[in-house]
């Protein structure tokens, strides 16, 4: 069934169930992965509120979360390669071990940049959660991308986090435009 965002129409992607299920898979080897230590998850705002969320529910290991804030898109529907830093984060993450949150890896740009500013503070260590990942538009490689939810075209996807003129974010699934 279509839905209406603003001047656009989508479609439905990938179920608000589909989505729990890989959320849970992740989290639970995050749960493998990380025992005896104390990881911080940092979700990237605006997209990422509900994922992080959602992952963190499923995280059985102690593990600390907070925030960052970027902005790239600036409410279009294709990257504008500008990044906006919004606000950085508010704790000392020297020696800890960083899970970075995304909603979605598109050029890579975003995250690269979001990497290299946090290697510079000494982080024992920084892997990438994502729970998007669209392969073909991925213009460099990206070591830290350690946990994938799902992989899809080079389409613009909006709900469950994701918004089109920060619309759609309270989908509980993911709708892609109608072409
Ligand atoms: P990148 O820097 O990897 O090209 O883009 C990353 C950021 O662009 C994401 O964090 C997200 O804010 C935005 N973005 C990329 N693709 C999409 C999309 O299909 N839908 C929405 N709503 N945002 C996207």
């Amino acid at each position: 069934m279509k839905t209406n965002i603003a001047d656009l129409y989508f479609e439905p992607l990938i179920g608000a169930e589909a989505i729990d299920k890989r959320t849970t898979e992740i989290a639970k080897q995050i749960n493998a992965d990380y025992k005896d230590r104390t990881p911080v998850l940092v979700g990237v705002l605006n997209g990422s509120f509900l994922f992080t969320a959602d992952l963190i529910k499923n995280i059985e290991i102690p593990v600390e979360v907070t925030f960052t804030k970027l902005a790239s898109y600036y409410g279009g529907t294709s990257t504008t390669r500008k990044i906006r830093d919004d606000f950085d984060l508010t704790i000392n993450i020297k020696g800890r071990d960083i899970i970075l949150v995304e909603d979605i890896v598109d050029t890579g740009n975003t995250i690269h940049y979001l990497i290299d500013k946090l290697k510079v503070r000494e982080p024992a260590s920084i892997t990438v959660c994502t729970l998007l990942l669209k392969p073909k538009a991925l213009e460099s490689a990206v070591p830290e991308l350690k946990y994938i939810g799902f992989e899809i075209e080079n389409e613009f996807v909006v709900g469950y986090g994701l918004d089109y003129k920060e619309l759609g974010r309270n989908l509980k699934g993911i709708y892609k435009k109608v072409s």
